[in-house]
């Protein structure tokens, strides 16, 4: 069974829309807009926060950029680096976003919100779209309704917990199937037999991208369209600002906190000598009952 299929011709049946003509005739290829590269990752770095390219896997002119909430959802939804009882069998999932052209027969694609397929018959290799007897699996009308309600609301709610832009490609207009992906738990990143025909079913009308991840070993790989281009994944991650900091800063930083969370009060100051050395000068009032109280 075909997850686009069953997702995206479902409505057209329920409109009752008159019974498609024989596609080789009517088919119109359809074409994206185009962007560079540079152009995309110009408008992820202005919009996006304060972020980095924290991860990439693979090569290839074609690119896939998961943006920083989507990453951040992914990590969750896999227990990316771990093992754990949520990402010990495989699990399956959608990513919805925007697909452009590079104006050379490469395809870009950008991922902003992932949403995981509730399949069935799950193994460490295997999970199953229907039920054990081939039957519908309503996982399937859920997955249907998640991703409408997203796209309904997307343009509604485009800011993040730290005020920057969720989707800076909002003007290209709606979120869209973009990538259909699975993991292999501990099992590496690599196509299966199965992965490449499944893949190519998937991709054959549109250039999707079509995912593999190992959340265990925290390999990824990603490919293109039906003949399975090789792409670059780049992954977005908010910069940890205290990772950033300078080794005064972090001292003043943990010196606070350790005040705060003891109830006391006072401040620390770090500040430039005229011999250019940094000092750090603490400024703790303890009141006298707590004074040898160990706290
Ligand atoms: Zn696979």
């Amino acid at each position: 069974m075909n997850i686009d299929y069953v997702v995206f011709n479902r409505r057209e049946e329920e409109a009752g829309s008159p019974p498609p003509l024989p596609r080789k005739h009517t088919r119109r290829i359809r074409s994206f807009p185009v962007l560079t590269t540079k152009e995309i990752e110009s408008i992820i770095r202005k919009n996006c926060g304060s972020i980095e390219a924290a991860e990439c896997h693979g090569k290839g002119k074609n690119r896939v950029y998961i943006l920083p909430e989507a990453f951040n959802e992914y990590k969750t939804m896999v227990s990316y680096g771990r093992r754990s009882p949520v990402n010990c069998r495989e699990q399956k999932y959608i990513g919805l976003g925007h697909i452009f052209s590079d104006g050379f027969g490469g395809t870009h694609i950008v991922v902003v919100h992932f949403i995981e397929i509730p399949t069935m018959n799950r193994s460490s290799v295997s999970a199953g779209n229907l039920g054990p007897n081939g039957e519908a699996n309503p996982g399937l009308d859920f997955l249907e309704y998640y991703r409408n309600e997203f796209i309904e609301h997307e343009s509604s709610y485009n800011t993040d917990a730290f005020g920057a832009v969720v989707d800076p490609f909002q003007e290209y207009g709606a979120s869209e199937f973009v990538l259909e992906g699975h993991t292999h738990p501990d099992l590496g990143a690599f196509w299966s037999g199965t992965d490449r025909e499944s893949g190519a079913a998937r991709a054959a009308k549109v250039p999707i991208c079509i995912f593999v991840c190992d959340p265990v070993r925290q390999e990824m790989l990603g490919a293109i369209g039906k003949n399975f281009e090789q792409a670059k994944v780049i992954l977005f991650d908010r910069i940890n600002t205290e990772e950033k900091m300078s080794l005064t800063d972090k001292i003043v930083k943990l010196t606070n906190d350790c005040i705060r969370l003891h109830g006391l009060s006072g401040n620390v100051k770090s500040y430039e000598g005229w011999d250019g050395k940094v000092r750090i000068r603490i400024n703790l009032i303890v009141p006298k009952d707590a004074r040898g109280s160990g706290m």
